[in-house]
């Protein structure tokens, strides 16, 4: 057989739900690929298989790419100050409604040009490609006008334009209600479903709706008003939903089968019972449980013995989760949420393409699938997340090309 490439004497970590060992992994094994495309990956001394680029792994680990499902990459300023109040023990909310929050960088992205937004964002992706991630999903919501919104989506575009990554955009016009909007919530709600979705899909420039339902934000009501509409227009959709209280936007989701529902910390066994029925993946994001020093856990039992798919995201952003590592995403969802580490790898492999409706072809080493690999200089899956800080990729390869660092500069 003749590949475009090949690794050998490998640890593959393939994340096949049919390999039965931890992260499926098969000893010492090998995986080829041609036209980006996985071709044979199996175990012992690859037979009959000839390819221009050939790799001896010395018995170290390969893994797929990993995917960030869940990401507030496109922002200017920081929010360090509110890390200061918070640990002095002013509470999430209370920042919000009195300025700070996702308004303040809200006023610092609108005043930046798309060129500091794309120079930012490029360097924070950076950080996470170095943690092994070889899709990402970013959302907007740091516009939250018509303008600046799309400003934000165009970014987005240009990145895929640029980078050999995989990007999903999302457009979370639904953050928050921003002060400076003339109406109600209901009024936002409307401007945002009949000017901005229309012209986003005209345009070409998002697949996916998030809303983030909570007192501080939007209600049941306004998710179901935003979803029917996204669908109408064949947006896929997903929510920020039972984060700091009993939101109910998980109802909300299931009932519109979306993707995913995200956060989850205040979610009952019911609520979870729908998610399963549903079939949208859960999205634990312990990078802001952590920031936030929540307490009240998601129900990770209930999930765990109703086999919903969990996937863990950085949800990276700058005030409640600054957090640009996708390994350390998954090291704190084994020590903030009890996932294993098996559990937290399989968040940012299959189910966290799930969550993308990439599951057919990234997150899992496979034939037909897409060849985005890693390899680590480590020995285990578990290696990867064990260590602090986390472990960084030793080579990378999107759709078969050997991608490195200096694509960034
Ligand atoms: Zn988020």
């Amino acid at each position: 057989m003749l590949a475009d490439g090949l690794i050998y004497n490998a640890n593959i970590a393939t994340f096949d739900d049919n390999i039965d060992m931890p992260a499926g992994t098969i000893a010492g094994g090998y995986v080829a690929w041609r036209n980006g495309v996985i071709c044979a990956v199996d175990s012992g001394v690859p037979q009959k298989i000839s390819a221009s680029h050939a790799i001896d792994a010395k018995g170290k680990l390969v893994t797929p790419g990993f995917i960030d499902c869940h990401t507030h990459l496109i922002y200017a300023g920081d929010r360090a100050e509110e890390f200061e109040w918070r640990l002095q023990g002013r509470s999430y909310e209370d920042i919000n409604r009195h300025g700070g929050g996702i308004m303040r960088t809200v006023e610092a992205t609108r005043a930046a040009e798309p060129e500091e937004l794309f120079a930012l964002a490029k360097s924070r992706i950076l950080r996470l490609f170095k943690s092994g991630v070889t899709t990402v999903e970013i959302k907007s919501g740091y516009g939250l006008n018509l303008e600046d919104e799309l400003k934000l989506l165009h970014v987005i575009k240009r990145l895929q334009i640029t980078f050999p990554l995989t990007f999903k955009a999302t457009c979370l016009a639904a953050h928050v209600l921003p002060t400076d909007f003339v109406g109600s919530k209901d009024d936002y709600i409307a401007m945002v479903c009949n000017e901005l979705l229309p012209t986003v899909k005209k345009q070409g420039l998002a697949e996916s709706i998030d809303v983030f339902c909570e007192k501080i934000a939007f209600t049941p009501e306004h998710v179901r008003t935003l979803f029917s509409t996204a669908k109408s227009l064949g947006f896929t959709v997903k929510g920020h939903v039972e984060q700091l209280s009993q939101s109910c936007g998980i109802d909300v989701v299931c009932e519109f089968d979306g993707l995913s529902a995200d956060h989850l910390e205040f979610a009952n066994k019911e609520q979870i019972e729908k998610l399963q029925m549903s079939g949208s993946v859960a999205v634990l994001l312990p990078g802001a449980f952590y920031y936030l020093n929540q307490a009240h856990l998601p129900p990770v039992a209930a999930m765990r013995q109703l086999n919903v798919p969990m996937a863990v995201a950085t949800d990276a952003n700058p005030g409640t989760s600054p957090l640009f590592s996708i390994t350390t995403a998954a090291h704190l969802a084994c020590t903030q949420f009890a996932l294993t580490p098996e559990e937290a790898l399989r968040g940012v492999t299959l189910h966290a393409a799930r969550a993308l409706g990439l599951h057919q072809k990234k997150g899992v080493i496979k034939r037909q699938f897409d060849a985005d690999l890693v390899l680590w200089s480590k020995e285990r899956a578990v290696d990867l997340i064990y260590e602090m800080p986390c472990a960084e990729a030793e080579h990378i390869w999107i759709g078969g090309n050997i991608v490195t660092k200096e694509v960034f500069s």
